[in-house]
């Protein structure tokens, strides 16, 4: 792998960083981090051992395939592992893992749990007006979660991102109407923009994803948060491409006057969508290289006029997620889920 011609570099000093700065801001809650979908294509065991040396104990998969995949990594420290799609019946043969748990979300799982448990500690989550996962209030108020050896209860924000929205302070409400009202430890509401919220969101404990990522779900948080991931790739060949001459699949791009273009070894294969065609940027030093043309599978075409550039030199592509997801019309979350197989992670 070491000798491929392009990669996804990683920070783990951002990383911990804005894992510290998230906590900061979580108040008096403790500060968790989602790591499902192999952290959020980082690489879920790489994060979370980072993330577990800098004091984080609260991780939060999806599946069980994922939480087994990490927990290794995690065993014999204070870490715990949360599944958030709960127990299926196919689960209960992974559900002694050491320091793993469901978040229950519906009175099936609940009464799965219970019955195949033996008292082993959950958590729930609760809906509070996603309409998503979780049981409803009015079932927790009818005693749903008696007998329970619950850990955490937990309800999730629909829309954080959008400080405004009515949404928010009707979920907190509804949670918080619940406090007291189960035997859980701690109770559990904000994603990383819901951090953002304010100090009556944070609960016990905060459940930042994107953010650590160097993703910025809010602009709030665009201060105080670091790109962690960035794209690198070698140039394979320079070419100039004279004036009238067209660039890739369907001509897209027409040369205004004669341009030096450079050919860079990332496409959409690698996540790098064709969403960018005309709109992505690399850089060479600090020239900044628009893309031009269509992207291809494999390949990536930009306007290296007047940059020293060359076959052989690597280009870094932008790590801004927000300016990232603006140009391409595509979200943050799929920008860093969509990485491809083929980029070696390489932290440092
Ligand atoms: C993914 C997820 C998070 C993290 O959300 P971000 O927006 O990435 O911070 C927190 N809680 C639940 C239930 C999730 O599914």
């Amino acid at each position: 792998m070491t000798d491929a011609p392009h990669r996804l570099d990683c920070s783990a000093a951002a990383l911990t960083a804005n894992w510290r700065a998230l906590a900061r801001l979580s108040g008096a809650a403790a500060c968790g981090a989602a790591v499902k979908a192999d952290g959020y294509g980082l690489g879920a065991t790489a994060v979370a051992t980072r993330l577990a040396d800098a004091g984080c104990r609260d991780f939060y998969v999806a599946s069980w395939a994922e939480a087994a995949a990490l927990a290794p990594a995690l065993a014999g420290g204070a870490a715990r592992i949360a599944v958030l799609h709960g127990a299926r019946a196919a689960d209960l043969a992974l559900a002694d893992l050491p320091g793993v748990r469901p978040v229950l979300s519906t009175a099936a799982q609940v009464r799965r749990w219970r019955d195949a448990g033996a008292g082993r500690a959950c958590d729930v989550m609760v809906d509070t007006g996603m309409n998503r996962l979780g049981v409803a209030p009015a079932e927790v108020a009818e005693g749903l979660l008696d007998g329970l050896t619950l850990d955490t209860l937990t309800s999730h924000l629909a829309c954080a991102d959008d400080p405004g929205h009515p949404l928010n302070a009707t979920q907190r409400a509804r949670f918080a109407a619940l406090t007291g009202r189960t035997a859980a430890k701690r109770m559990s509401l904000a994603n990383s923009a819901g951090i953002a919220l304010g100090a009556s969101y944070h609960f016990d404990l905060t459940r930042p994803g994107l953010a650590l990522y160097g993703g910025v779900p809010v602009a709030a948080l665009g201060d105080v948060l670091r790109p962690v991931a960035t794209v690198v790739a070698e140039v394979l060949q320079r070419r100039l491409v004279r004036a009238g001459e067209t660039v890739g699949y369907n001509a897209t791009w027409r040369a205004p006057a004669d341009t030096a273009v450079v050919i860079a070894n990332l496409g959409y294969a690698d996540g790098y969508y064709r969403a960018f065609s005309d709109r992505g940027r690399a850089y060479a030093g600090d020239a900044a290289l628009p893309v031009i043309g269509r992207v291809s599978m494999d390949l990536v075409a930009l306007d290296a006029t007047g940059v020293d550039v060359d076959e052989g030199d690597w280009l870094r592509f932008d790590p801004d997620l927000p300016a990232m997801a603006a140009a391409s019309g595509t979200s943050q979350y799929e920008l860093l889920t969509g990485l491809g197989r083929r980029l070696e992670r390489r932290w440092a």
